[in-house]
């Protein structure tokens, strides 16, 4: 059997792809670029760049061989033509938006949406005089109700946070091409290894690859990935807003893809396990993971997902101080916001990421007082049930 590389396999793709394999003094690694410029011989090479006849780096603020590697890894491993890096995911979703969104148009984005995300669009998008809609998650028939001649894109999460709904990305592709409308999935707790957005016909796939990509709790970084058509305005917009990634940082994010193939599946199987503990347990009213049969969106998750993740958002039978009791006995789970990384991380909804927003406010989102979201890391299966188990004794 002849081994193709332009066809290899997920795992192949996370420790190759994007890598040089000639590499400065034979060296195995992409080496980190740490240089802010690069310098040109002669004017004579000055204006052969100029005028594109060669392909090398100008200005650091423009590119660094250390972020490329990266971007063609990843361009590999979500089947795009072309990605960016930025220095965070919010910097990847804010440089999108101002570089596709024309003064005055109209976008749709779901009601669950990333919330700092739904603050720029409010607070920024807005005095660019864009106008927004905003949709139920999954609701295909609201969002052909939402759609107007002047709509340019449609923006939405999946699997959604915290409660995990998951996008029929080809139903919405086809009904927003049809009318000329680009989608643009933010992919953060899918990954390119659990589904295969791009594929499904998705024109651009964001990353906060502070999460699962990087994968170790241990930096901040974005990503876009697409075709080079709506990835290079993008890639322009980067250079005039200036929220790149730093080259150490770039070179950390290279380290973490190479195993990103295998983080997941150890990522999936905890979540699974924990989903199935949490669902059986007496102490919990109710659990939402795309794999369960009781969640929402499993026959659309069953089909477009290769794998449900690592993150488990349950409702435990109690107030909230019988919550804080439970989060505070945990003992591997590290209470922080975030998910993705090797360390398991646990977090109440209500006291973190929703406390500066008010009762009526948090109860139109769903976010209950005992309502709680565990990002499984990578530990063993045995000792996270064990744990969460003794936890809710304290409830
Ligand atoms: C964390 C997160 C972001 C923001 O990314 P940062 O890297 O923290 O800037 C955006 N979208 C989703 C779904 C996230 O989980």
């Amino acid at each position: 059997m002849a081994y193709d590389p332009s066809k290899r396999g997920r795992a192949t793709s996370s420790v190759h792809g994007g890598e040089l394999r000639q590499q400065e003094a034979n060296a195995i690694t992409t080496p980190i670029y740490q240089t802010s410029t690069f310098w040109f011989q002669n004017s004579q090479e000055v204006m052969d760049y100029q005028e594109g006849k060669t392909d090398r780096e100008e200005y650091g603020r423009y590119g660094n061989p250390t972020w490329r590697a990266v971007e063609r890894k990843l361009s590999e491993l979500e089947a795009g033509e072309e990605s960016v890096l930025f220095a965070s995911g919010m910097c990847a979703a804010t440089t999108t938006f101002l570089a596709l969104l024309p003064t005055g148009s109209h976008l749709i984005v779901t009601n669950d949406c990333y919330r700092r995300t739904r603050q720029f669009i409010d607070e920024f998008l807005g005095r660019m005089g864009v106008e927004v809609s905003i949709i139920e998650p999954s609701n295909l028939a609201a969002f052909e109700a939402a759609l107007r001649d002047d709509t340019v894109l449609f923006f939405t999460e999946s699997p959604t946070n915290p409660y995990l709904r998951v996008t029929d990305v080809p139903a919405f592709v086809e009904v927003a091409h049809a009318r000329g409308v680009k989608v643009v999935m933010d992919s953060t707790f899918a990954t390119p290894v659990n589904q295969r957005t791009l594929e499904e016909g998705a024109d651009l796939v964001i990353h906060s690859a502070t999460k699962y990509l990087a994968g170790h709790n241990d930096l901040l970084a974005g990503t876009v990935t697409g075709s080079s058509e709506i990835v290079e305005p993008i890639r322009k917009a980067l250079g005039v807003l200036g929220g790149i990634i730093d080259s150490h940082c770039a070179w950390l994010l290279l380290r973490g893809l190479k195993t990103l193939s295998l983080r997941m599946e150890r990522h999936n199987r905890n979540g699974d396990a924990l989903a199935r503990f949490l669902e059986s347990h007496p102490k919990v009213r109710r659990v939402w993971y795309p794999g369960l049969e009781s969640h929402p969106d499993h026959e659309i998750a069953k089909r477009a997902m290769l794998g449900f993740g690592g993150v488990v958002t349950f409702e435990i039978d109690t107030d909230l101080a019988g919550a804080i009791r439970f989060i505070d006995a945990t003992r591997i789970p590290y209470q922080a916001p975030s998910l993705g990384g090797v360390e398991s991380l646990i977090e109440l909804p209500v006291t973190m990421s929703f406390w500066d927003y008010t009762p009526e406010q948090r109860q139109s989102w769903g976010i209950t007082d005992s309502l709680v979201r565990l990002a499984c890391g990578v530990e063993a299966q045995e000792d996270l049930i064990a744990d969460i188990d003794q936890a809710l004794s304290h409830v």
